[in-house]
């Protein structure tokens, strides 16, 4: 993402700074009016309204710290093939492994939704994996036991942890305030 198109707001905990979520622009800004956080911060653009113009942050914290047990981590596609180490959850191939006598890269590697989405499915971890093109496809609008085909795991819901994602796919600046493991 780059610093033109930033649309989001990366959250920070009180005291700890550690990253609670990825938040819209206008959230932030509410929370900063209610002087619930601060700018750590600033993206150097700017939220212009008919009376006012306000800087758009990069980065707030909470101005005092909250106990959260064990957030949500948020969907994303991207973040389905991460926890699924970019192997087809159907046939097991990885980036470099061939299907149909063609070698698979990370762009062959879709996202499956187990419960089609045409069937109600939805955009969840437990319902999404990782699958190449060709399973993908084979799958279609079915459902796996119907289309003989098996899962060689259960998709699971990740740990917060995978908030690394949304804030990988942020600005350079988020970056920093990863704790990896
Ligand atoms: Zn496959």
């Amino acid at each position: 993402m780059s610093q033109a198109l930033q649309s989001h707001v990366l959250l920070l905990n009180g005291n700890t700074w550690e990253p609670l979520s990825v938040i819209t622009i206008p959230r932030a800004i509410n929370l900063l009016l209610a002087g619930k956080a601060v700018v750590i911060e600033q993206s150097g653009q700017f939220l212009r309204t008919v009376r006012d113009k306000y800087p758009i942050p990069s980065v707030i914290a909470l101005r005092t710290f909250i106990n959260v047990p064990r957030r949500r981590a948020h969907w994303s596609r991207r973040g389905v093939l991460i926890r699924d180490n970019f192997t087809c959850i159907y046939c097991g191939v990885q980036p470099g492994g061939s299907v149909k006598g063609k070698v698979i890269t990370k762009a062959n590697l879709t996202v499956d939704h187990i419960v089609p989405r045409s069937r109600g499915g939805r955009d969840q971890w437990t319902n999404t994996a990782c699958a190449c093109y060709a399973c993908n496809h084979r799958k279609g609008n079915r459902l796996p036991n119907e289309a003989g085909m098996k899962l060689r795991w259960e998709p699971k819901t990740p740990r917060t942890s995978y908030l690394v994602i949304a804030v990988g796919n942020g600005p350079d600046g988020w970056k920093r305030y990863i704790e990896f493991e």
